[in-house]
This record gives C-alpha cells, sequence and structure tokens, in this order.
C-alpha cells in the first residue's frame, strides 16, 4: 500500500491497542495518518437505558485508550466526535481526504444495520472499508454460515462447527507507534497544533466536538433513570473551554451531568487494568486449570471475586477474548496438581457461552432481544388466563395482573422484595453495575418462572441499565435459558430463595453488605429474618414489615403455580416467531 492512504480507525467493540487485529489492519495499509476516532452514538444512548456505572466504565475506559495512544512513539490521541455516525463520520472523511475507514466488526444486529448504512455512504465517497473481526472468539458471520442460517442453540452445536474453523488466532502485540492524525497540507509541529487544525477543518459542524449546544447531534446522556429526559436535547460537553487540546478530549461524568454519590465505582475501567487483572488471575494455575464455574460462589462480591470478572473488559474490548483464552491456556500448562477441568464449566467453556450467543444473536437479528418474532423463543404465556379443567373447575389461577406484576417488578429492581438473597442481589447490581453468574441465575429464574411470573424481557431490561457488561447478545441469551424460553428447557429445576445462598455462605455476608438493616442478624435467620421471632428482630434493631418489607409473595406457593403453568406452555410447544401465538397473545392481554 503507498504512502498515501489516510485511514479513519473507528473505535467502537474495541478499547484497546493489543491483540486487535483491525487495529493491525490499519497499520497493515501503512497509512501517511491514522485518525483514531470515538464517536458517540446517540442510538446507544437512546435505545438503552444505559445506567451511570456504565457510562463511567466506559469514559475510563476511553481515557485508557486515550493515554495509550498517547504512549506511543508519535504521541497521537483519540479524536472524540459526538453525533449521529453514519452523518458525521461521511463528513470527518470528507474534510480529512480519508481513503480508508477501517473498524472492527460489530456483529450485533444493530452494529450490523448501522455498518451497512456506513458502507453505503464509504462507497458513495470512495472511501474503501476493512472490517476485521475480533471482538469474540470465531466469526460469528462464519459460524452461522456454517450453521446454515440457524442460531446455534447449544454449546455442542457451536463446538462441532469451530472444531472445523481451526484454533482460536494466537494474540498479537499493542503497536508500538501509530501515524499523527494530520490534515494533508498540515503545517502543525506537534500534536497541539493537529488538533487546532483538525478543529478547524470542522468548522461548520457545530456538534463534531461539543462546542454547539443544540441541534440533531445533541443527545440526552442523563437517562439513566427509567422515563427520564429521553427526548430533551441537553449539551453533552458543558465543560468543553474551547482549547484544542479540549475539543476531542473524553469528557467526563460530571459533564455529562451524572451524580457519582448514586453509584459505588468497584470495577474501574480501560485496557491497563484489564491486562493486569487478567496477568493477576493467569499467574495461579491452579485456580485457572481447575476453574469450574458451578463451584464458584455467587456469596462473593466484586472486591474479591470468585470468578474472573473479566466480562465488563471484554464487553468494551478493553481485553481481547483472544488474549484470555491464550493466556488462560498458558497457565493451564504451568499446573502440577491433578486434572483439570474442562468445557463447558471450565474459562474456555466460559469464553464459549459468549460466543455461542453471539452467533444466535447473529442469525436471528433484532428480534432476539424479545419475545415477539424471535424463533429461538418458546412462546410462554406470561399473560396467561385462568385454566380450568373440564368441568369448569379453576385447576389454575391467572397470574397476578399487570398492576401487581408492576408493584412486584418496582420492588425486584429496588431490592425490597422481601427475600434478602435476592434484594441483596439486585442492589449489588444498582450500585455497582455487576453480578456473579449464579446471583444472575437466581434473580432471573425468580423473576420470570420461579416466582413472579413476569417475563423475562422486562428482566432484560433492568439487566440493560444496570449492567456494566451488558452486552447485546449475552444479556437476552442468557435470559432466555434462565426462563426456560431457550437453550435450557428444564424448568423444574430451581433456585431456593433460602437455600440457594445458603448453600456456599452460611454468614450471608453479601447480605450483610448491600442490606445493611439485616446486618445484625445471627446467621440462623440472615437468609430468612421474617421467620425470626421478635425479640431476634429486636435484637437485630430491624423489625421485619418496618425496617425490612415482608417477603411480597410466598415462595413454594407461586413455585408450585408457575411449575404447572410452565408446563402447560410446553405442551403447546409455541414459539415466538409463530403467527397464532402473536393473535392468542393479543386476546389473553
Ligand atoms: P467468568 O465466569 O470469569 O467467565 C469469563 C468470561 O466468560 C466472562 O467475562 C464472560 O465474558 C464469559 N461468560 C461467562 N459466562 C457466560 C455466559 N453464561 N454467557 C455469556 N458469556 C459468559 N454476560 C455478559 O457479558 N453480558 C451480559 O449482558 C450478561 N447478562 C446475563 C444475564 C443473565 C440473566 C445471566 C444469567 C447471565 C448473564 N451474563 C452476561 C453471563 C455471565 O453472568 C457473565 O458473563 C459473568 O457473570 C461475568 O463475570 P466474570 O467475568 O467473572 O465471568
Amino acid at each position: 500500500m503507498s504512502k498515501s492512504a489516510r485511514v479513519l480507525y473507528w473505535f467502537r467493540t474495541d478499547l484497546r491497542l493489543h491483540d486487535s487485529p483491525a487495529l493491525q489492519a490499519a497499520l497493515d495499509l501503512k497509512p501517511a495518518a491514522l485518525f483514531p476516532v470515538w464517536c458517540w452514538d446517540p442510538n446507544y444512548v437512546y435505545k438503552h437505558r444505559v445506567g451511570i456505572n456504565r457510562f463511567r466504565f466506559l469514559l475510563e475506559s476511553m481515557t485508557d485508550l486515550s493515554s495509550n495512544i498517547t504512549s506511543t512513539q508519535s504521541k497521537s490521541q483519540l479524536l472524540v466526535v459526538r453525533g449521529e455516525p453514519t452523518e458525521l463520520l461521511p463528513e470527518l472523511w470528507k474534510r480529512w481526504n480519508i481513503t480508508h475507514l477501517v473498524i472492527e466488526k460489530d456483529p450485533s444486529a444493530y452494529g450490523r444495520r448501522r455498518d451497512r448504512l456506513i458502507l453505503e455512504a464509504a462507497k458513495k465517497s470512495k472511501v474503501e472499508v476493512v472490517a476485521v473481526q475480533g471482538h469474540h472468539l470465531f466469526d460469528p458471520e462464519e459460524v452461522t454460515k456454517r450453521n446454515k442460517g440457524k442460531p446455534t442453540m447449544a454449546m455442542s452445536t457451536l463446538q462441532k462447527i469451530v472444531a472445523d474453523m481451526g484454533a482460536v488466532p494466537k494474540p498479537i502485540d499493542a503497536p508500538k507507534d501509530l501515524p499523527l492524525p494530520k490534515l494533508k497540507d498540515s503545517k502543525a509541529k506537534n500534536l497541539k497544533d493537529t488538533l487546532k487544525e483538525l478543529a478547524k477543518s470542522l468548522d461548520g459542524l457545530p456538534h463534531y466536538t461539543g462546542k454547539g449546544r443544540e441541534g440533531p447531534a445533541s443527545v440526552d446522556l442523563n437517562s439513566t433513570e427509567l422515563g427520564g429526559q429521553r427526548d430533551k436535547k441537553v449539551t453533552c460537553y458543558d465543560t468543553v473551554t474551547g482549547e484544542a487540546s479540549d475539543l476531542f478530549s473524553v469528557p467526563t461524568l460530571e459533564s455529562l451531568g451524572m451524580d457519582r454519590s448514586k453509584i459505588r465505582e468497584t470495577i474501574k475501567g480501560g485496557e491497563t487494568l484489564a491486562l493486569e487483572r487478567l496477568a493477576k488471575i493467569c499467574k495461579d494455575a491452579e485456580y485457572i486449570a481447575t476453574f469450574a464455574k458451578p463451584k464458584t460462589s455467587p456469596g462473593q462480591s466484586a472486591e474479591d471475586p470468585s470468578t474472573t470478572l473479566m466480562s465488563p473488559y471484554l464487553k468494551f474490548g478493553c481485553l481481547s477474548v483472544r488474549k484470555f483464552w491464550w493466556d488462560a491456556e498458558e497457565a493451564k500448562k504451568k499446573y502440577k496438581g491433578g486434572s483439570a477441568t474442562g468445557p463447558p464449566e471450565n474459562l474456555n467453556g466460559q469464553l464459549l457461552f459468549r460466543d455461542m450467543y453471539a452467533c444466535a444473536e447473529h442469525a436471528i437479528g433484532d428480534a432476539f432481544q424479545v419475545i415477539r418474532g424471535n424463533s429461538a423463543c418458546r412462546y410462554i404465556d406470561w399473560y396467561c388466563p385462568t385454566a380450568y379443567d373440564k368441568d369448569g373447575q379453576v385447576i389454575l389461577p391467572r397470574p397476578p395482573g399487570d398492576a401487581v406484576s408492576e408493584a412486584r417488578l418496582s420492588a425486584y429492581k429496588l431490592g425490597q422484595t422481601g427475600f434478602p438473597w435476592i434484594d441483596a442481589l439486585m442492589r449489588q447490581l444498582r450500585l455497582e453495575g455487576w453480578m456473579h453468574h449464579l446471583g444472575r441465575h437466581s434473580v432471573a429464574a425468580f423473576l420470570t418462572r420461579g416466582q413472579c411470573w413476569i417475563s423475562w424481557e422486562r428482566g432484560a431490561e433492568i439487566f440493560d441499565e444496570y449492567l456494566i457488561d451488558w452486552d447485546p447478545c449475552s444479556n437476552p441469551g442468557n435470559w432466555m435459558w434462565l426462563s426456560c424460553s431457550a437453550f435450557f428447557t428444564q424448568y423444574f429445576r430451581l433456585y431456593g430463595l433460602i437455600t440457594f445462598g445458603q448453600k456456599y455462605d452460611k454468614t450471608g455476608a453479601l447480605i450483610r453488605k448491600y442490606c445493611p438493616e439485616l446486618k445484625n442478624f445471627p446467621d440462623k435467620y440472615i437468609y430468612d429474618p421474617f421467620n425470626a421471632p421478635k425479640d431476634v428482630q429486636q435484637k437485630a434493631g430491624c423489625i421485619i414489615g418496618k425496617d425490612y418489607p415482608f417477603p411480597m409473595l410466598d415462595e413454594k406457593e407461586t413455585k408450585s403455580e408457575n411449575m404447572q403453568r410452565m408446563k402447560i406452555c410446553y405442551q403447546a410447544n409455541l414459539h415466538g416467531a409463530d403467527k397464532e401465538v402473536m393473535n392468542g397473545t393479543a386476546e389473553a392481554m
């Protein structure tokens, strides 16, 4: 490639420099200039209720990326711009004489839709697009093709397909240098002047860096509370001073109008921390080699997790999943103990689950997020009518109506269900943006087929708002799994609201941490304080029904009714994409 290549490298799912095959592809073009861009995408904000913790983690990751770019020989910088990418990018490549747009492939349905438009625009502008897979172990597009367009609904299906796709590619090093983002006729002697020139070249584009205030590119980034100011146009860069160095810089949480006091900043973002964390974990060869997910404890918090806590870093691409895979493989080789664990319960298995959901989502598309039209999703009637026997006797009452369900959903979200195990987990999620996998199992089964009989879509929405690691494939995929709507069918297997947590931690440390009003209860009652005699409650300084709620439902009764409902739905054997089902739903509602 000639020296005249001028590359716009668009960071999206890959906030890192190490093992980035897309970035390497950009450098292979031997560009004369490389523009490392992050473009705020209003759709990301409008479509999803992004909570403060996810935004914080993202900003920290962007800041770290920018600093890592600045640490390369040329001392370049991440260029943060904002606006609808389909409108803004064509302007950028026109004004910066871009010849190539290079991206890591975003295989999600939304990402593909957006990128199709970008590709069309690039074609019109004669900008060549290079898109390289790097977000998963295997390319979901290729896996789906090999699976004849069908979703991968089981780990064994995925394993069979990828067995013919060769080994996971080995990771590559971070580049030592990135060409500066210079204009074609640049006179700049340093980065500061370069940024000034770039800013000047964008004159007339009012919202590109946040200098402007209103307009179509303004987004409400303060949409963290449900029903917030979603349609109000607010600026997201109030602190911009007009200095060139500020113009393309990463905004602060405060400048986005977000209140840090509402969250606990337990998990910090960025490639640097991700790599440090991975190195620390992989030093413990025994931990890696004997990792067995079902044996890890959901009772441990993010400060001392029993699992790797890598999901937020993988979500934003701060950590390459291929590096995770290979570093774990290397660590395993050093293990001199007994037999190592295998997939699906070992670490490789966990990473393969991530791929499995990505490939399933790739095949289904947008409908993967919902029940309606989703061919992977079994139809479970979350609004089912009363069931009668042939003599007209009620055998199964109608599940609670909308008002009760909404009240339960709200209590669930706030961690006020009266079941300490569920409440501690939900408060952990709201406060810190993360929860152990088996904790997610507990709360997801509770909300759906276990006790509340509320659609998994509603639970997935709450996770979408609060999880740092929220992922458009893993989140709905796992919600379908836990509600036995897809992937998993053993609906008779449930998690006891008292016994499951106790199995891992009899002392209830997680409850004491996130439900401090219960912290003085003796171990015997920490999971079921509502069964504690009055004098025990008084001694603990917490009266159930006054200082902490009574359980909002009867665990056993709801479990037994819901089990019957599941049986009926399984016998009907309908799917979300079934047309009759859709009509039936409308009637039932
Ligand atoms: P580890 O056990 O250390 O696993 C290592 C990595 O493997 C994780 O970082 C993750 O990338 C991947 N992984 C592990 N288990 C799964 C799984 N079941 N599905 C997909 N990937 C997996 N994970 C997300 O990354 N984003 C989500 O939005 C998400 N939503 C979930 C919703 C529900 C209802 C449930 C039950 C699980 C969800 N998970 C999601 C999967 C899983 O809970 C998290 O990936 C895991 O808890 C992250 O912690 P860890 O990094 O310590 O995991």
